[in-house]
């Protein structure tokens, strides 16, 4: 992890100065937080997983035409990106009742929603990440309109093929929060997803059971998290060789 400039520091993520310009290598940490920092912990073997987990997904949604900044895997914890200009707002896309929305309109968890609704939050630590509406974006400049449309046409094209792909496996997507970015080609500027999709940043339920199989598990201490983590693994079919306790740092595959 010496071997390169680290660009930024975040809480599950390091990115670090990439082979080319105009590239960046994103590393996945082990770290886990939550309610804004207030809560920390380990989950073993979560970065190899989310490293796995998000590459699969970033490809599936490439292969459906969705821009993405993903590249290619390295190792076990890294990947290649492209470096993009990030917008500095969470896309949350909800299509059953949890977490903060459950809590802000008191509807119980796992209510289905009437349509899929779409929300955005400014990320912020210091400001623990308000929830904001269009015109905030538009007037404090986070977001031209015309990012903004393309952001809620991809933000529903990957709800709409995720959706599919979890139920396929048993999954629900209950909701997920999405980061997109600027790439900026030849002077021709394209909003691309960046960031990563995974079970720390999507809400997962076992179609049958309702047994929760994301983030939540470390957030109200259910338990299992790896485990949680590597059920969504597997039943994606990209189970890492060896486990995910195979963290012994990277090891490039071809
Ligand atoms: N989410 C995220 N990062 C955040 C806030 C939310 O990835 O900083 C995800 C979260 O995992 C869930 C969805 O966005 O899948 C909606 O989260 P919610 O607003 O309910 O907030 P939470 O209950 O997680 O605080």
């Amino acid at each position: 992890m010496t071997r390169r400039r680290r660009i930024y520091e975040g809480k599950a993520k390091v990115l670090f100065e990439g082979p080319e310009p105009g590239t960046l290598v994103q590393y996945f940490k082990d770290d886990a937080t939550a309610f804004n920092n207030q809560k920390k912990g380990v989950i073993t073997g979560k970065g190899v997983l989310n490293n796995r987990i998000s590459e699969y997904l970033m490809s599936r949604l490439s292969e459906i035409g969705v821009p993405t900044h993903f590249m290619r895997r390295l190792n076990m914890r890294e990947q290649l990106v492209r470096e993009v200009e990030i917008i500095p707002i969470e896309v949350v896309v909800r299509n059953v009742a949890a977490g903060s929305l459950s809590q802000r309109f008191g509807i119980p968890e796992g209510t289905p929603l009437p349509r899929s609704i779409i929300e955005y939050y400014y990320k912020s630590d210091e400001l623990n990440d308000p929830m904001v509406s269009e015109e905030h974006i538009t007037a404090f400049g986070w977001a031209a309109p015309q990012d903004l449309d393309d952001m809620v046409a991809l933000s529903l094209r990957v709800n709409d093929y995720l959706s599919g792909l979890f139920l396929g496996i048993g999954l629900k997507l209950v909701d997920f929060k999405l980061e997109f970015g600027r790439l900026w080609e030849n002077e021709e500027m394209r909003i691309v997803l960046a960031d990563e999709i995974s079970p720390d940043n999507c809400r997962l339920w076992d179609v049958k059971t309702n047994e929760k199989l994301d983030k939540d598990r470390f957030r109200q201490d259910l338990g299992r998290v790896e485990e949680a983590y590597q059920e969504v693994a597997r039943r994606l079919g990209i189970l890492p060789e060896g486990g995910p306790s195979d963290v012994k740092g990277p090891k490039t595959i071809q």
